[in-house]
This record gives C-alpha cells, structure tokens and sequence, in this order.
C-alpha cells in the first residue's frame, strides 16, 4: 500500500505528539512522586553517583573487579529503596505511558511497520478524501418528510408512505452497519434526498468507528485519473477507495465521461464486491442509462449485488427556493 510523503508527515507528526505527551507525563508524575518523597531525590543522585563511581573505578585498574562488585550490590540496594518508596506512596508506574505499547509510539517494530502507523495513514486518507463533504449537515434528524405529498394514491402508498419507510430502513442500516452489511443503490432525480440519507449512514458509520469514504463521482474520477496519471503525489486513494469500510459514491453518472472513467469506477466497484465490502451508490441515471453509458456487465452487476432504493417526489431544493420566495 502506498501513501504519499504529505500523508506520512502528518502521521508522523501525530505520532511525534503522543510520545511528547508520554514523556511529558513522566516528567509530571516524577515531579510529584519526588514532592511527596523527597528522600527519592538523594536516593536517585547516589544512584547516578555509583555509574560514575564504577566508571573510575575501571579506569583506576587496581582492584577493580572487586570494586565493580560491591558498587553494583551498592547500586542494587538503592534501586529496591527506590521501588520501595514508590510502591509505599503510590507511584509505582514512572515510566512513560505510551498509546501503543508494541512500538512506543514511534511506529516501527523490528523495523516492520506497527498496526498503530497504519491505522493512521488509513485515517489521514480518508479524512483527506472527506475533507471537502459538509459531512455534518447530514443526519437522520434533519431529513424531513414534509416534503414528500401525502396525496391518496388509492392502491399505492403516496411518496411520504414510500419515504418514511425508505428512511426507517437507512435508520436501521446504518444502526447495524458492520463490513457486512449490504450495497445500496440509491436511484430518483435530482433533489430527493438521496445525499442527505447517504450521508447521514457516513455520519453514524464514522461515529462507530468504521473507515468511511465518501466522493462524488466526479472527485474520485478526477483523483483516480491526477494519480493514474502520475499528476500528484499517490496519496493512497485507489487503495482507501477499495479497501474502507464502507464507500459512499454520491452522483455516479455527473462525471466527465471518458473510456478512463467508466473503467475506474468498473474496477472500485468490482473489486469491493470482490472483497465483499460494503458500497453505497447514490445516481440520478435509470438503469437503462447505466447500460447505456457504463456497459451492460456494469449494470448487471449493480442490479446483481446491491439492494436498490428508488426515491420519490418533487425536487426538495426546488421546494426550498418557492417557500422562500412566497
Ligand atoms: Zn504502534
């Protein structure tokens, strides 16, 4: 997996932090252990003292060995009179308290990289990804069924019947979401709230701890293409795009179309449905159309493995617009 030199910096700065906050924390906490027992103080200079000690003594040669020998009971002795006035006044731990014990916060272990680093550059990727998504404005709460007629349709149920259960199913998507939860096709023109529900699942995902992604079409064929074609650092995004936990792939067809697009968005796709990871696609276009413009395969696939969601009424920023004219 490759990440770009800006990803790796800033993880590296997260990292430099933790262990500038554990060695703080030493320092904090031996401050208060030699204020509650300043015996300690004396205890810790004769310490150093015996290394200095045990220096001179083999440069002197004569005797040395026998020297080395009592300055190291010496030493000895001193260190159990140290534990023992830390255990008897509570300070037992002063050594630094690192977020992750396996390479103490520097990343590397035996020169392997540790889970701690990758999980990190994984995070920085997808916040990178996310950044420009009003990810907040999105939830659950927010969406309004007002906007969908109540209107009698006889037989069928009115769009605010339809939506209120497409809702509740969002609702309880998202409350169980795991790495196993179904695809999702969200389809109806634009204004509908397609976004709103898909980014209200991102929302309640992340919250949970899960690695979201989510683009428009349009950025992640733009991004796939300014990497492909070597235009930007590679800052991982084919691989946070193929491997999060759950890919939200707002307004599939608005993007420039081009033999490179349709086949990008083939590949995520098709390797996610391969690693069994969850995508939710979010289109305006019918399935005619993605015949038409992706290729039949493409469609087939989509209406092979994802649980589509058709979207009802009448443009709610249209609505908006007249409700704030009148
Ligand atoms: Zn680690």
């Amino acid at each position: 997996m490759g990440y770009g030199r800006e990803i790796y910096d800033a993880a590296e700065k997260i990292l430099r932090e933790r262990r500038r906050t554990a060695e703080e924390d030493v320092e904090k906490r031996k401050a208060a252990f030699h204020k509650r027992c300043p015996e300690a103080r004396r205890i810790e200079r004769e310490l150093s003292s015996t290394a200095i000690r045990a220096a001179r003594a083999v440069l002197g040669g004569k005797d040395a060995a026998l020297q080395l020998r009592n300055l190291k009971t010496e030493n000895q002795s001193l260190q159990a009179e140290i534990a023992r006035l830390q255990r008897e006044t509570g300070f037992d731990d002063l050594g630094p308290r690192y977020r992750c014990s396996r390479c103490r916060d520097t990343g590397y272990v035996d020169g392997k990289m540790c889970g701690c680093l990758k999980d990190l550059l994984r995070e920085e990727s997808y916040r990178r990804l996310n950044e420009l998504t009003p990810l907040s404005l999105s939830t659950f709460e927010s969406f309004s069924l007002g906007y969908y007629s109540d209107e009698n349709l006889g037989d069928r149920p009115s769009d605010r019947e339809l939506m209120r259960d497409h809702l509740r199913y969002c609702v309880d998507y998202a409350g169980h979401f795991t790495t196993c939860s179904p695809n999702l096709i969200m389809t109806g023109s634009t204004g509908l709230g397609k976004t709103h529900l898909s980014l209200a699942i991102a929302n309640e995902a992340i919250q949970k701890g899960f690695g979201v992604v989510y683009c428009s079409a349009g950025s992640l064929v733009s991004k796939l293409e300014n990497e492909h074609f070597g235009r930007c650092a590679n800052d991982g995004t084919s691989d946070s795009l193929q491997n999060c936990d759950l890919l939200i792939l707002d307004d599939l067809g608005t993007e420039y179309k081009s033999s490179f697009s349709s086949s990008a968005i083939y590949n995520i796709v098709n390797v996610r449905l391969l690693l069994k990871k969850p995508t939710i696609i979010s289109t305006n276009l019918t399935m005619k159309e993605m015949v038409e413009i992706y290729s039949e395969r493409f469609a087939s696939r989509i209406i092979g493995s994802y649980r589509r969601i058709v979207f009802v009424g009448r443009d709610i920023r249209q609505q908006k617009r007249m409700q704030r004219a009148n």
